[in-house]
């Protein structure tokens, strides 16, 4: 069913599945404080609109793309919640941390409003091709509203609890991707200097019990998984610092509830290093370089 949505956040990731809302039938009415993100999106077949505020009055739902905490808490709370109608749908697709996405949330039921967070795992070119995948922590009716709209974006949405659950879920995932991305690359380094080819040690382990993703799937050497970026001097990808990001998120998550994270702080703190060495922009595969001694 078509809708009238609100569309906050089109940078890097929003700029794309606003353009797949637009196709999927929808009406949509797009703000992004940057002229030029809200001009890629007009020639994309949205609506500008002057403010946040003004996006979202009318609409059936919200759905925002933004950098952290801070923003989503600031534009939910000046912006959409006092100019948006009553029973209003919101979607929260930006990473943040789970605390403010459990308050803002809170607000916006306290308001008369249904809200979900719904973090994604893809990058760039599936925020384009439409084929992010969705964590969704909401209300099962939050949840059967959203799937609809968040199908347009994507090719798996999944509900993975209440409010928070899906900023969890996607954290904790990228805490143990991050952690276990620096261990396969120690492995790669440790093997060459021990006089073993990386294709030979690539073709026993991952047959063996330290197979994981980060080798089979996204293998920090060049050669062995040809798809991998390391094929491409660590270029595209995902970029070590929305890594650092997500661990910060996750240490400051484990904090807060208690838990011990010994593996995240180690991976945060060289993922710190590695950023404040240049790496940045790289793919988070690039970290194998830092331990190889040579330059980010
Ligand atoms: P981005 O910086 O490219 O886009 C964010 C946009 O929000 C910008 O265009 C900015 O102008 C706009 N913005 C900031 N404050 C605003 C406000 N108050 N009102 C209106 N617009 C405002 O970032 P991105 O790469 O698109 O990432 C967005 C979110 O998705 C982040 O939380 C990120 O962690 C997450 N994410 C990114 C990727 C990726 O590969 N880029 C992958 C998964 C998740």
């Amino acid at each position: 069913m078509m809708s009238r949505i609100a569309f906050i956040g089109l940078g890097n990731m929003g700029g794309g599945m606003a353009a797949n809302l637009v196709k999927a039938g929808h009406e949509v009415f797009a703000f992004d404080l940057s002229d030029a993100a809200l001009a890629r999106a007009v020639e994309a077949g949205c609506v500008a609109a002057g403010s946040a505020a003004e996006a979202a009055k009318g609409a059936d739902a919200v759905v925002t793309m933004l950098p952290a905490g801070q923003h989503v808490a600031a534009v939910y709370g000046e912006q959409v919640m006092p100019a948006a109608g009553a029973g209003t749908l919101f979607l929260d697709c930006s990473t943040i941390d789970v605390e403010t996405a459990r308050t803002v949330s809170a607000q916006a039921v306290e308001a008369g409003f249904e809200m979900v967070d719904a973090p994604v795992s893809g990058g760039i070119a599936a925020a384009n091709g439409g084929t992010l995948t969705f964590m969704v922590g909401g209300s099962a009716e939050g949840f059967a509203r959203a799937a609809p709209i968040l199908q347009a974006m994507g090719k798996v949405v999944v509900h993975a609890g209440g409010a928070g659950a899906g900023q969890a879920a996607k954290i904790c995932n990228n805490m143990l991707l991050g952690a276990s991305m620096i261990a396969t690359a120690e492995a790669f380094v440790l093997a060459r200097k021990l006089g073993l080819e990386a294709q030979t040690f690539f073709d026993i382990s991952s047959k063996a019990s330290g197979q994981c993703w980060s080798m089979t799937s996204y293998c920090p050497v060049p050669g062995p998984v040809p798809a991998s970026p390391a094929n491409r001097d660590y270029e595209g990808g995902f970029a070590s610092a929305l890594m650092l990001k997500d661990l910060k998120l996750a240490v400051e998550a484990a904090q807060a509830a208690g838990a011990p994270v010994p593996m995240a702080t180690q991976a945060e703190a060289l993922y710190q290093m590695f950023v404040g060495l240049g790496g940045a922009g790289r793919d988070f595969s690039a970290i194998i370089t830092m331990l190889e001694g040579r330059s980010a």
